[in-house]
């Protein structure tokens, strides 16, 4: 087989909401395609891939780094044995070469979306939905035949109209979702409680609702929260401090009883490895929620999992943030915590195939070959724009 041409089209998100730290007005992503001369079904394969969510499209790496240095490389360097499918194990080599370690930025995002457009192309070629390809071939067999997923949403409305955030909850509940996550921060401690007190309301226990700070806190907001929280049996505290801040992150995890989540925002495996050595996280009851494609893509999580397990941590207290099909996938495949999903915002993006509801909070895999974006028709009909 041969890669044709590798396409990146640069798209607006478009929307209107804010968290804590930033508004998502200017957001944008990238596309990427990858065209192949393999035929199925009469046509060619192709490839796509996005950088996730949260992160500003990495265009330019893309075109003019990272791209060439795929297209200019050798077949025999990016791929299999035979020369019938690409490797990506192979690719990322590639496309990390020449890059200096540390500082793991915007680059982080520019390959994972490559690498989610080479995860999609492998999977097709092989005629395998992507989580049956990384069950059979990373995860001995077994995957999971339903994911664990939660609405993400609970944004700060304007004038925090805490009737329209009940409101937006009902509905999470209403399409299959147990369990919510809503922003904290973006108002003083008491009104984030009222707001809070509003959505056990609708949902009924605590423990299936999660807050998210957005790395916000310094140590004596962090705390005060943490203090507060301990009272309610909350699902998670995600992100309560800098994302690079370890230290901080082991003096909350001292003060603070449930679950914190975090590593959205931390885009490598030494990222990780540094939270997790420092960061005073517990193995038992905490998530880590890096996000594949804007951390250098599925090859670079897969050394995360290994990571993890030396480190006594199971796969389980993975949890990924993002709300895509790309981590869903691997959620199934290699037996993940679950997956984020974002019911209503993030379009295109967010959100999974469109014939497959939410059901009792979980939902169930799709059987078509790759990632499985055909089924989902807003963000297919953007793809097939690119190529
Ligand atoms: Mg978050």
């Amino acid at each position: 087989m041969k890669i044709v041409n590798i396409i990146e089209k640069t798209i607006p998100f478009g929307s209107s909401i804010s968290n804590s730290y930033i508004s998502f007005n200017q957001m944008t992503g990238s596309i990427v395609a990858i065209v192949t001369d393999v035929i199925k079904d009469g046509k060619p394969v192709i490839g796509y891939g996005f950088n996730s969510i949260g992160r500003y499209a990495p265009s330019s790496l893309l075109r003019d780094r990272m791209i060439p240095r795929l297209l200019n490389s050798d077949s025999k360097d990016i791929l299999n044995e035979d020369g019938s499918n690409i490797d990506p194990f192979k690719v990322y080599s590639i496309l990390t070469s020449n890059e200096k370690p540390g500082g793991h930025g915007d680059r982080a995002h520019a390959i994972g979306a490559i690498d989610m457009a080479v995860w999609d192309t492998v999977s097709k070629i092989e005629g395998l939905p992507l989580w049956k390809l990384l069950a059979d071939k990373y995860n001995d067999g077994k995957y999971d035949e339903k994911v664990y997923t939660y609405a993400a949403g609970g944004y700060y409305y304007p004038g925090d109209n805490i009737e329209m955030l009940k409101d937006e909850m009902k509905s999470y509940i209403e399409r299959g979702f147990t369990d919510v996550k809503m922003k904290i921060g973006g108002a003083p401690l008491a009104q984030d409680l009222k707001r809070l007190e509003a959505v056990i309301d609708v949902v009924g226990d605590p423990s299936r609702i999660a807050v998210d700070a957005n790395g916000r806190f310094d140590l004596e907001e962090a705390l005060s929260y943490a203090k507060a929280l301990n009272s309610y049996n909350i699902k998670w505290y995600e992100e309560p401090v800098d994302p690079l801040d370890f230290r901080l992150h082991a003096v909350v995890a001292e003060n603070f009883n449930g679950s914190i989540a975090t590593g959205e925002n931390l885009f490598s495996l030494q990222d990780i490895r540094n939270l997790i050595r420092h960061g005073g996280l517990r193995s038992d009851r905490d998530y880590i929620q890096m996000d594949c494609p804007l951390s250098y893509g599925l090859v670079e999580y897969m050394k995360v999992i290994e990571m993890l397990n030396d480190h006594g941590w199971s796969a389980r207290r993975c949890i990924p943030h993002g709300g895509h099909q790309m981590c869903l996938n691997m959620a199934a495949g290699l037996q993940l915590g679950g997956n984020e999903c974002y019911p209503d915002v993030f379009k295109p993006f967010g959100g999974f195939a469109d014939n497959i509801p939410v059901v009792d909070g979980y939902i169930t895999l799709h059987d078509t070959p790759g990632i499985g974006f055909e089924l989902k028709q807003n963000l297919y009909n953007v793809m097939k724009e690119v190529k």
